[in-house]
């Protein structure tokens, strides 16, 4: 049997990647109208770094990670996020040495061991932004702010942006207290994962997707109640700057991140139109994790989206830009000699920046045709052996049937100037 491409994985075809080409370019002009300047790390890290960034009491570190020895008998992990990565790249390029904050985004593969099903694949795509360096609320609604404009731009409607604070340590104990005392007699209608989460991470029990947690979880003390006064002070600074920007925003106190080194804000966006995976984007403050994988103590706040189920979201609203033409023009050439010359007429257009296509098959005039019309070309270029012997090149509009005979020596010239004024 033929060899398949791995579960979870997809390829990516001519007549899909101009749908991602054009999210791509649209999330590259949003975020350099942000400021945010775009940074590339290794698809594979030291596994340490996602088990202390990502954290060991996550779904992704405990099971979806890819993870294997090297030659050199390392253990590797193909990056299933960025944040770390992106935080470990501030640090060992010594990017607070730099002006701050910086201000960073990426868009790329990333790799999870998941169960794949629609909108949740082995290797996905997320764009991400990460700010390092600024603790006050404006970065907050400045990253939100972000994410709300590009899916703007893309026209997407019915988006709804969830925001929480999930606090500091110090407000978090006091949390973590409360929310055990009322969990514990309740203790036994929680699924095997929450029973575990019940002292180490009790925050997690929150976020459960597990029907029966979340009923048990109904009323429960949220990290809003016990907000200390300078994570509330922040929290409610953000929603007033969000507020007057026009961010359209809802408050969920469901809405967590649980790990030690997230702090204060956490923000999700969902569309309900995509079915079960509906969450689209996720983010929050991280002011401790710079700290936690070996750097000097530096506030941070990003979010990473899935470009898939953007695609998704764009696909159902009818959002996708219409597919363009592919070639301008066809050269058709008949005969070696008017191949050799009409090739060398196509390498001279390409060069100056035209898109020219030329028959690679060797087919008959017709069958040139026929082709030149199927890749929506709007010119063709005739050159045969009487052509040649004439010194001409005939140019036939496809669109009317006009055609008009140039000099062959002046027809890189002539061709060219129709390109520019578009015709
Ligand atoms: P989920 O609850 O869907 O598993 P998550 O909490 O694991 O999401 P994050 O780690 O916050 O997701 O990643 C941010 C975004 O990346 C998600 O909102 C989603 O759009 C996308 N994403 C995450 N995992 C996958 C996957 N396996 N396939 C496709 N997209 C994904
Ligand atoms: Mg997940």
């Amino acid at each position: 049997m033929a060899i398949q491409r791995p579960k979870g994985t997809q390829d990516l075809l001519p007549g899909i990647i101009e749908q991602w080409q054009y999210l791509e370019e649209t999330i590259r002009s949003v975020c350099r109208e942000y400021g945010y300047e775009e940074i590339r790390t290794p698809m594979f890290e030291a596994t340490e770094l996602f088990q202390r960034g990502v954290g060991q009491t996550t779904d992704i570190v405990k099971k979806e990670m890819y993870t294997f020895q090297d030659k050199g008998d390392r253990s590797m992990t193909l990056r299933p996020e960025l944040t770390a990565s992106v935080c470990r790249a501030y640090v060992e390029d010594k990017l607070y040495g730099q002006p701050q904050p910086v201000k960073l985004y990426y868009i790329g593969p990333m790799f999870r061991y998941e169960r794949p099903q629609s909108g949740r694949f082995r290797q996905f795509h997320q764009f991400g932004v990460e700010v390092l360096g600024a603790d006050q609320p404006i970065v907050d609604a400045e990253v939100i702010s972000l994410v709300w404009n590009l899916y703007k731009r893309l026209g997407l409607s019915g988006l709804e942006v969830h925001v929480n604070s999930v606090g500091c340590p110090v407000c978090r104990a006091r949390h973590r207290e409360q929310l055990q005392e009322f969990l514990i007699s309740r203790k036994k209608d929680l699924c095997n994962d929450c029973q575990e989460r019940f002292d180490r991470n009790p925050l997690r029990i929150l976020d459960c997707k597990n029907p029966s947690c979340q009923e048990v979880t109904v009323g429960a003390p949220t990290t809003r109640d016990t907000l200390c006064e300078d994570c509330s002070t922040h929290f409610e600074k953000v929603l007033a700057i969000l507020g007057r920007a026009g961010v359209v925003y809802r408050v969920n106190p469901r809405l967590v991140r649980g790990l030690d080194y997230y702090t204060k804000t956490a923000f999700e966006v969902m569309v309900e139109e995509i079915g079960a995976q509906s969450a689209i984007c996720g983010g929050g403050r991280y002011d401790k994790l710079v700290e936690e994988i070996g750097g000097p103590a530096t506030p941070g706040i990003g979010f990473a989206m899935g470009i898939e189920r953007v695609l998704a979201a764009l696909q159902v609203q009818n959002k996708l830009p219409e597919e363009k033409p592919k070639q301008f023009a066809m050269l058709i050439a008949l005969g070696e000699k008017a191949q050799i010359e009409g090739f060398a007429l196509v390498t001279a257009l390409r060069s100056k920046g035209m898109p020219v296509g030329m028959d690679l098959l060797g087919r008959s005039l017709k069958n040139q045709l026929k082709s030149a019309n199927r890749q929506g070309a709007s010119l063709a270029f005739i050159l045969g052996e009487e052509e040649l012997d004439r010194n001409v090149l005939v140019i036939r509009d496809l669109t009317s049937g006009e055609q008009m005979e140039v000099p062959l020596n002046d027809a890189v010239e002539e061709i060219f100037m129709k390109y520019q004024r578009g015709v």
